[in-house]
């Protein structure tokens, strides 16, 4: 790991008011490569004490911050994006070496990551008010945007560079000031960003990070009465948790929790269109995507075609480390993630689904999962009300559209869904049926800067990206002139 450490951009210190600092009480945690299960260095096991003294120092940046012009904030933003484009490669270095991913998705996720920095500038320099006609004459209404104040940013692992910038740089350019809690098994790729936002000038306290084990720092955020938002991207269990500990207080909340998306494909697909996304939506990032396809749909008269086209793909991806070139299938994040999706494919396979695909030989380390594909699943199975957040692929069939779509909506969740037809009365009536945030047609990915990611039902709270997600750090202040 040597090589990682020589780097600028590795920090090994929480960031608060613009201090580098250790836990008060000396601890700190490793933080694993997932690929060989070797520590990669440690961070600050921080606490309750720490995440208040972030707090205060976000609270005592603020004032500044909020009074800085909205061209000043913007250009600081586009500081920080440059930064992030000069540092790509070694960002994902970092982040493929904590996380897992191949370097290639790596790198896509920082130009992503990046994407809602630019975007987010660009956003600062249009938060509009407006004006409504008074009811009366001797009265002026306008209506002002301000910001909502301290903000606690919770990230999941998963996309440890791109939750923080969807959330980070909207919240700057609106004028707010945050508190990160990242990841335990992914804070390095967070530390990074804290590295370049002081070297683009971001002033301090501006952003502070905290890292650490859950528990504590989470109940301070939540109780904290400084704190006037959090938002979240993670676990639906945890994403209710957050959101009664932050009842007392009454924050507001985002809140991007999980998925289960249907992936349909109609008999009139466009077959090798719908097999290059199903690759796309099910595989990348192994399969550990809020929005990756979780089941997949397919209507009888084109099922056993589709079922070998997608085998054959499967059969060629590579498995291995995600520095090593070529790998499309990097390490499963932890032993908890490969124990999940083991009891989802036994759990399928006992209630008489198939493995169509090869067995590949897997690389040294515990945390490889072959990618399947698996015939026959059905809607008693654990891959069916669950996400497995793996590379399994598992296809059910269906014979009418009537049936699709509600196999498709049987779901407490609702971030992302897909489906494939040529039929454009088809398309249209199916996509006002899909009960989801996002709904992606003859396309396997629905997540841009320029248009709303969220979800519905147990899916969440919000929408981030677009000109919605400048919003959720917006407040709106009537103001009201009289005696005119
Ligand atoms: P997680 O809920 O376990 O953890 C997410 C974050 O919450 C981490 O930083 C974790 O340390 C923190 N956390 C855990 N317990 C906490 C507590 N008591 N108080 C405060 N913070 C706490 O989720 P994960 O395993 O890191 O990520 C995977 C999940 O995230 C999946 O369910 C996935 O679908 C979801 N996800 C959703 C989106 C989206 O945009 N909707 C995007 C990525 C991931």
């Amino acid at each position: 790991m040597k090589n990682l450490k020589d780097k600028n951009l590795f920090r090994e210190a929480g960031l608060i008011g613009g201090e580098w600092v250790a836990a008060g009480s000396g601890r700190t945690i490793d933080v694993v490569d997932p690929a060989t299960q070797v520590a990669i260095g440690t961070v600050p096991d921080m606490a309750g004490t720490e995440a208040r003294a972030a707090i205060e120092a976000a609270a005592s940046a603020y004032g500044s911050w909020k009074k800085k012009t909205n061209a000043e904030r913007a250009g600081l933003l586009e500081a920080w994006h440059g930064l992030m484009l000069k540092h790509l490669d070694d960002l994902a270095l970092i982040l493929t070496t904590e996380q897992g991913k191949p370097l290639d998705e790596a790198k896509g996720e920082i130009r992503y990551g990046a994407s809602f920095v630019k975007w987010f500038a660009e956003e600062a320099r249009r938060i509009n008010g407006h004006t409504i006609p008074s009811p009366t004459q001797d009265r002026r209404i306008i209506v002002l945007k301000e910001p909502v104040g301290v903000c606690g940013i919770i990230t999941p692992w998963n996309f440890p560079n791109a939750m923080i910038t969807r959330k980070v740089a909207p919240a700057l350019a609106a004028g707010c000031t945050v508190v990160i809690k990242p990841s335990e098994f992914t804070p390095y790729s967070a530390l990074a960003l804290g590295v370049l936002a002081e070297q683009a000038g971001i002033p301090a306290g501006v952003i502070n990070i905290v890292t650490g084990m859950p528990a504590e720092i989470g109940n301070e955020i939540m109780a904290n009465e400084t704190v006037r938002k959090i938002s979240f991207t993670g676990s639906t269990h945890v994403g209710s948790l957050l959101m009664r500990g932050a009842a007392d207080s009454v924050k507001r909340l985002s809140l991007e929790l999980g998925g289960n998306a249907p992936f349909i494909i109609f008999d009139d697909a466009d077959l090798d269109l719908a097999v290059e996304g199903a690759l796309v939506s099910k595989f990348r990032n192994g399969g550990q995507t809020c929005v990756c396809a979780n089941r997949i749909l397919v209507q009888a008269g084109v099922y056993e075609t589709f079922a070998a086209k997608l085998s054959a793909r499967v059969n060629a991806l590579t498995i291995g480390p995600g520095t090593q070139p070529g790998v499309a299938i990097g390490p499963m994040i932890n032993m908890a993630a490969i124990e999940k999706i083991n009891r989802h494919v036994e759990d399928a396979l006992a209630k008489g689904a198939a493995i169509i695909t090869e067995k590949p030989v897997l690389p040294e380390g515990r945390q490889y999962v072959a990618p399947m594909v698996l015939s026959g699943a059905t809607t008693d199975m654990q891959l069916a009300g669950e996400e497995t957040f793996g590379p399994v692929a598992p296809l059910f069939r269906f014979e009418t559209e009537e049936e699709a779509i509600a196999l498709a909506n049987g779901t407490p969740y609702g971030l992302a869904s897909y489906f494939y037809t040529e039929n454009l009365k088809r398309a249209w009536r199916v996509g006002e049926a899909l009960e989801f945030g996002m709904v992606g047609l003859n396309t396997g990915s629905v997540s841009m800067e320029v248009a709303p990611f969220g979800g519905v039902k147990l899916s969440g709270l919000g929408r981030e990206g677009a000109q919605a997600g400048i919003e959720e750090y917006l407040e709106m202040k009537s103001f009201h002139m009289g005696g005119l």
